[in-house]
């Protein structure tokens, strides 16, 4: 596989990937408001109404796999009612830290709980959850299969898998101008503020590398799910992959 411009074994990927998030955790928020000009709470916003958790008191779980600091969590049990929680997973110790502290400042530690683990080996039972994200998460795992597997797995008959992910800009001009961005904004911003360029050049390859829609859900199908659909966002920027354990 690739990370920045080397080309590296997919054993070695996570370890990088893992450098990237421990160096920008503190800064990881702010840095997603300043590189999509904010645009990523908009995303957000799509997803967590696709996840649709329940206005009632009816227990809901939700688990969100590469969740960080927390984001889709947040979002969704203040959309859901008195039954919605949700677990975030990530592998990352320094990302789960801040989503902590964010919790206590928001008043939900009661309703997220933060767990450290792998997507491609949830530390959950078969069949536990009531829905499953990964946003801007399943790009950064080596074996995207054994992550898709593993969702399958832990979610409840009846119940949804939504992924969203950078995909692949296809109008005209817009492709241009998202290259030039990518190439040199992302990686200038990124040494800015992270004081890291190399992490988000990593970046910008590996949304390069990341499988085209059509693809990505045929991989989706593979894994198990059904009615699978997909929802580009902002002329293919973001795509919102959606299918059912049925
Ligand atoms: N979902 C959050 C959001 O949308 O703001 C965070 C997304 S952040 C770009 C990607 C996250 O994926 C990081 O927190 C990283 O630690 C996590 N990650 C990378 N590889 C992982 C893996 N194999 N299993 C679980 N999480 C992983």
């Amino acid at each position: 596989t690739h990370f920045g411009f080397r080309t590296v074994p997919l054993t070695e990927k996570q370890a990088l990937v893992d450098d990237v998030f421990h160096t920008v955790a503190r800064r990881y928020d702010l840095m997603n408001d300043l590189m999509s000009a904010g645009l990523h709470r908009a995303w957000k916003d799509v997803l967590v109404t696709a996840v649709n958790p329940p206005k009632s008191d009816r227990p809901f779980h939700l688990l969100d796999v590469a969740g960080g600091t927390g984001d889709i969590s947040f979002r969704t049990v203040e959309a859901g009612g008195a039954g919605t929680r949700s677990t975030v997973c990530d592998i990352n110790t320094d990302m789960l830290e801040v989503g902590r502290e964010r919790a206590f400042q928001r008043g939900v530690e009661d309703v997220v709980e933060f767990v450290e683990g792998n997507a491609e080996s949830l530390p959950f039972p078969d069949r536990s959850f009531d829905a499953y994200t990964i946003a801007f998460g399943i790009r950064n795992v080596p074996r995207i299969e054994r992550a898709l597997a593993e969702a399958y797995r832990v979610l409840k008959p009846g119940s949804r898998f939504l992924c969203l992910e950078f995909s692949t800009v296809d109008v005209p001009g817009l492709d241009t101008l998202y290259d030039l961005y990518s190439f040199n904004v992302i990686p200038r911003i990124g040494s800015m503020v992270a004081g890291d360029a190399e992490a988000y050049r990593y970046l910008v390859e590996s949304i390069r590398k990341f499988p085209k829609p059509k693809v990505f859900a045929r991989m989706i199908e593979d894994a198990g799910f059904r009615r699978v659909d997909v929802r580009l966002m902002t002329g293919g920027i973001v795509a919102l992959h959606s299918g059912w354990r049925l």
